[in-house]
């Protein structure tokens, strides 16, 4: 049986990309979202394509960045920003990438910036 806490990291919410950042820490916040666990590829949760880290992949296919979202459906979690893994060509996209659904077991509170 699924711990509340399962359930509740597999629930979806919608997310929009903030487009407020710049783009320059994208790789550094992927590998501070991993925190140097080897997990190298997953699924980008907006266009389902296949995409890997940078560090372990280089250039050849889509590369896993780190965005900022905010939740859109939850009152509650309005002004806060997450790191999500996106692929660079979604990210790219900024205010013009769609509303998405992703698990909020994926969502990591965003890093103040200095
Ligand atoms: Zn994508």
């Amino acid at each position: 049986m699924n711990s509340l806490i399962e359930q509740l990291s597999n629930s979806l919410v919608t997310v929009k990309n903030v487009a407020n950042t710049t783009n320059d820490d994208s790789q550094n916040l992927i590998e501070w979202y991993f925190n140097n666990h080897p997990w190298s590829s997953m699924e980008c949760p907006c266009c389902g394509k296949i995409m890997y880290r940078k560090k372990f992949f280089g250039q050849k296919h889509p590369i896993m960045v780190g965005a900022h979202v905010e939740i859109l459906d939850i009152d509650l979690f309005k002004g806060q920003q997450y790191i999500i893994p996106l692929c660079e060509e979604c990210n790219n996209k900024k205010d013009n990438l769609q509303p998405f659904k992703i698990k909020v077991g994926y969502l990591k509170v965003a890093p103040h910036s200095t």
